[in-house]
Formats: C-alpha cells, sequence, structure tokens
C-alpha cells in the first residue's frame, strides 16, 4: 500500500473549517484507492504566533520539508494587519512558499454550467470559459529588498531576475502544450523596467514553443478583458502581485471566491491551498464554502503526490454535488436550501467514497433535483504543469 506524510496547516479564520473538509475527502479518496495519508497538523500564521510567538514556527518549518505534500488552510486575522512584520500572519505565509520555494503558482479557473447564474456576469460571457493562472510566487514586489518604513515614507522593492522568470514561464509554456496552446503573458512594460525583462525573457522562452502562441498584455487591460472576454484566455502568465489581484478578479467567473484551488509547485513538496483569505467576517459559523480547499486537495493528489485517479475522483465529486444542485450560502439563490461546511464536505467524500462519479442518479444524493444540470468541464482540464 501506498503511503505519503501530508502536513496540514490549518491556519486562521475559516482556515481550520474548510481544512477539515478537504482532510475528510483526502481520507475517503485514500481509502477508495488503496492509499495510507498520514495527516498531520501544525501551526501558522496567526495560530503560529498565539502558540509559540512565530507566524511560521520552526516545528512547522521542519515538518514541511519532510513531509510528501502541504496543505494550508489559510492566514490572517483582524487586529494583526498592523503587527511588526515578524509577527504578521502573511508573513507565515511568505516564509512558507519561500522556505520550500514553490515559485509556480496554478490557478484553475473553469466555469461550471451548473453556476453559470451565480456569476454577475451575463451568461453568454462565460461559455467556454476555462484559464489556468500562472502566478509567480516567490519573486516580486513581496520579497523585494529593501522595503520598511520610515515615518512618512515607505518603500518596497520590484525585482525579478531573468532566470526566476523563464522558470515559471516554462511551467506555463509546458501546461499550455496540453491545453489550447495560447500564452497570454500580462506586465506593464509601457512603464517598468522589470516588466521589460518579463516580456523579453517570455518572449525569447515562448522561442523553445514554436507550437504555443504567446501574446502580451498590460495588466490594466487583462484586468478588463478578463470580465469582458474571459474566454478568449487559455493559460495566463504573471508576476506574483498581477497574479494575486487577477485571480480574485477571475473569482466572479466561477460565482465565489470559496470555489478556487491552487496548487503551488517547486522543485521539493508542493503547497496546496484555497485562493481565498481566512474570512473573518465568517469565522466559526459554519457557513466558509470548503470546495476551494478540497479542489486543492485534489490539486495535492494529482501533482503533489501523482495520483491522477484519485484526484479524478475528487474532481468529479465536486462538479457533481454542483451539478445536483448543492450550495454553500456563498452559492445559495433566495430559497434554495443552505448546506455547512461540513455538510458540503460529507456530501463530496461519501461521493468520492462510493465511486460513482458523474452518475448522480445512481449516487443516492439527498439534493434538491429542481436545479441539476450537467457539468461541461472538468475544472483542472488538462492542467498538468
Ligand atoms: P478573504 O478571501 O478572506 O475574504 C474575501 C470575501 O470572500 C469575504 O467576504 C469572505 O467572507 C468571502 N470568502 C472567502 N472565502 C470564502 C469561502 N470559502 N466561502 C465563502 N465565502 C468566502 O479576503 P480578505 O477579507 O481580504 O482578507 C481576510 C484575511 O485573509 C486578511 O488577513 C488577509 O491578509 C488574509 N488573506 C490570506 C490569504 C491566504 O492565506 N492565502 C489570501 C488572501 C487574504
Amino acid at each position: 500500500m501506498k503511503s505519503y506524510a501530508i502536513a496540514v496547516l490549518p491556519g486562521d479564520g475559516i482556515g481550520p473549517e474548510v481544512t477539515a473538509e478537504a482532510e475528510r475527502v483526502l481520507q475517503a479518496a485514500g481509502q477508495r484507492f488503496g492509499i495510507t495519508l498520514t495527516l498531520t497538523h501544525f501551526p501558522v500564521g496567526a495560530a503560529g504566533v498565539a502558540a509559540v510567538g512565530d507566524p511560521l514556527p520552526e516545528e512547522t518549518r521542519a515538518a514541511v520539508q519532510r513531509a510528501n505534500a502541504v496543505l494550508l488552510g489559510a492566514v490572517g486575522a483582524p487586529g494583526l494587519e498592523h503587527a511588526p512584520r515578524h509577527l504578521k500572519p502573511e508573513t507565515g505565509l511568505l516564509g512558507l512558499r519561500a522556505l520550500l520555494g514553490v515559485y509556480a503558482n496554478l490557478r484553475p479557473v473553469a466555469v461550471l454550467a451548473s453556476l453559470v447564474d451565480r456569476s454577475p456576469l451575463k451568461a453568454d460571457r462565460l461559455r467556454d470559459v476555462d484559464v489556468l493562472i500562472v502566478r509567480e510566487l516567490t519573486g516580486g514586489l513581496y520579497y523585494g529588498e529593501p522595503r520598511g518604513r520610515d515615518g512618512p515614507r515607505a518603500v518596497n522593492t520590484l525585482v525579478y531576475t531573468k532566470a526566476e522568470i523563464e522558470r515559471v514561464a516554462r511551467v506555463a509554456f509546458d501546461a499550455a502544450r496540453r491545453r489550447r496552446r495560447l500564452v497570454t503573458s500580462v506586465d506593464k512594460a509601457n512603464v517598468l523596467e522589470v516588466s521589460q525583462l518579463w516580456r523579453e525573457t517570455v518572449t525569447t522562452v515562448g522561442r523553445d514553443y514554436p507550437d504555443v502562441r504567446l501574446e502580451h498584455l498590460y495588466v490594466d487591460y487583462a484586468a478588463m478583458r478578463l470580465v469582458t472576454d474571459p474566454a478568449a484566455f487559455d493559460v495566463l502568465l504573471t508576476e506574483n502581485m498581477f497574479g494575486d489581484i487577477l485571480s480574485d478578479e477571475a473569482a466572479v467567473l466561477v460565482g465565489s471566491l470559496g470555489l478556487l484551488p491552487s496548487a503551488s509547485l517547486g522543485a521539493g513538496a508542493g503547497l496546496f491551498e484555497p485562493i481565498h483569505g481566512s474570512a473573518p467576517d465568517i469565522a466559526g459559523k459554519g457557513v466558509a464554502n470548503p470546495i476551494g480547499a478540497i479542489a486543492s486537495a485534489a490539486m495535492l493528489l494529482r501533482y503533489g503526490l501523482q495520483l491522477p485517479e484519485a484526484a479524478d475522483a475528487v474532481d468529479q465529486a465536486i462538479r457533481a454535488v454542483l451539478s445536483a444542485g448543492a450550495r454553500t450560502r456563498d452559492l445559495a439563490a433566495a430559497g434554495e436550501p443552505v448546506l455547512s461546511t461540513s455538510e458540503m464536505g460529507s456530501r463530496i467524500a461519501d461521493l468520492v467514497l462510493s465511486n460513482c462519479g458523474l452518475a448522480i442518479a445512481d449516487c443516492g444524493l439527498d439534493l434538491p433535483s429542481s436545479n441539476r444540470q450537467s457539468a461541461i468541464r472538468n475544472p483542472q482540464s488538462g492542467t498538468a504543469p
């Protein structure tokens, strides 16, 4: 029996709530496919500060380096926004990404037919939307030095090297080869020297991929096009901060921030986390949507452990419950029944165990039939890096 060690970092706010459901689904996948997954919890973010005064405790650092893969919830807590940098929850997350060297962050964004009406965009804009955002994750403005505050003056530094750009660009082009063979690279080359280096380097890498079309967009126009013509994108390649912003914007397409997963990959263990934050406004109420975390667990199985069958089973179960009308509060229309975080997690886990994929009629799902629709595409389609 295959056996893997997963370091689980639930973090703060809704992090522990959604991570618990991702763990439930991972255990179900393990049971169904005969895989032993040992899931061990470690603190990060405000939870790390509360435990030992450090947002990335030494015990957590050691554990993630030993693990086969890392599953993270979210970090961030009200009241710590203005704490000294070494005590900020976000410092723990940035440190974790740097420690693992996970420079390529993959964020698949695909619209399910069953959720088209949950987006504020018109349905015809959402047809055929299937974007893979490839965001550089360990460089740029979030990491550049010098940085700091000096009274009425503050400074951050935007820096990228050619090597950093090249390696993430290759991830994007390789992914495009498995998809629709288009890379849209985002920059601000009309203003920033770093963006000029970004554009030159991506163009050079692109020459090794003559079968992949490359286009360049300024970030401001990319932001507009993402909501006016989202189906025009295949792989969207961006630096760190632009990707952070554009991927939250992309959440509008799918109907909720709570749906989107991510995989962060480098040379060693991968880091898998939903794209949302700790959502303090809804923490502790049992209303958070766990699907972003559960879909991140599917990416963990696919890219972290190379278990595509188990990953497919989880992705299919997610699509099936959504197609069958299961809705957490963020997705429910007026009058629709609402599932709690753990009810949604249980439905998906049960379906993974029951081995009935999209054949909802055979699964005995206890869901409203009024809004059953067929799922149109696999959110992970062809996204292997
Ligand atoms: P957020 O993503 O936490 O929340 C934005 C909005 O989306 C809120 O209204 C929230 O209720 C909703 N939302 C988020 N996830 C949801 C889910 N799973 N189900 C239903 N609704 C959901 O962003 P924010 O409010 O800007 O930030 C809150 C804290 O999270 C801050 O401390 C921030 O620094 C941190 N943060 C952490 C990460 C991370 O851990 N990767 C990412 C973004 C923000």
